[in-house]
């Protein structure tokens, strides 16, 4: 299922976008100011965001420059008014996929959604390569983490084990889950082994390893990236 950020700081066109995209079967959530979009973007996991221009704090345009001057590559469909007809111009010029004219019927907005995942899809499968939650970040194509700007040495497990988290934010993983996706399905560790290896990554990623904010244990299930 796709995750889809919506941007929109208009209440009734942004419950309108959230019940229109559910229908469709998205995963949806919602924010209504520039910096808060701009945060969650950067944290979360979602396939498309739909950024509105004029917004409080921070507006749309400027979002969609700082995400991919930050490296984000998840496409961007810009909502306009219909008299900011430059502004479409300049919104495919800052990075954004493509735009939409406000009012737009909603047949019209998911048509541009599909082709914009599609085209997405192809291009760019599975996890952006720099993430980030908190004060930490971590770019996996150059296998650096960082926390408060400071470099956090993870082995190279740690980062694998790591971004099957971040690819599963806010699903539970059971031992057996991680076991497959992390060491693969011919490998046979005890349980023991992973739990070392969550709580050594706990004690270089979060605040206090013994009351996790990140890598929440889920009693009887697993485990859980929160964030
Ligand atoms: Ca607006």
């Amino acid at each position: 299922m796709s995750r889809i950020l919506v941007v929109e700081d208009e209440p009734t066109i942004a419950i309108a976008l959230q019940d229109d995209l559910e229908l469709e079967g998205y995963d949806v959530e919602a924010v209504s100011d520039g910096l808060s979009a701009e945060a969650r973007a950067l944290q979360g996991n979602y396939d498309l965001i739909l950024l509105d221009v004029m917004l409080p704090g921070k507006d749309g345009f400027s979002v969609c420059r700082a995400l991919r001057r930050a490296g984000m590559k998840t496409p961007v469909i810009m909502l306009t008014a219909k008299t900011q007809v430059a502004d479409r111009i300049a919104g495919l010029d800052i990075g954004a996929d493509d735009y939409i004219t406000k009012p737009f019927a909603p047949e019209e907005l998911i048509a541009r959604i599909r082709a914009v995942l599609r085209r997405a899809g192809t291009q760019n499968a599975g996890l952006q390569t720099v993430c980030s939650f908190g004060d930490v970040t971590v770019d996996f194509e150059r296998y650096e983490a960082k926390r408060s700007g400071r470099a956090v040495d993870l082995t190279a497990l740690e980062f694998k084990l790591l971004r099957v988290f971040l690819e599963h934010r806010g699903k539970v993983l059971s031992i057996d889950d991680l076991l497959r996706l992390v060491w693969g399905p011919d490998v046979f560790l005890t349980d023991r082994v992973i739990y070392t290896h969550i709580n050594n990554l706990r004690s270089k990623l979060e605040d206090e390893p013994a009351r996790p904010r990140y890598l929440v244990g889920v009693r009887g299930l697993g485990y859980r990236f929160d964030g």
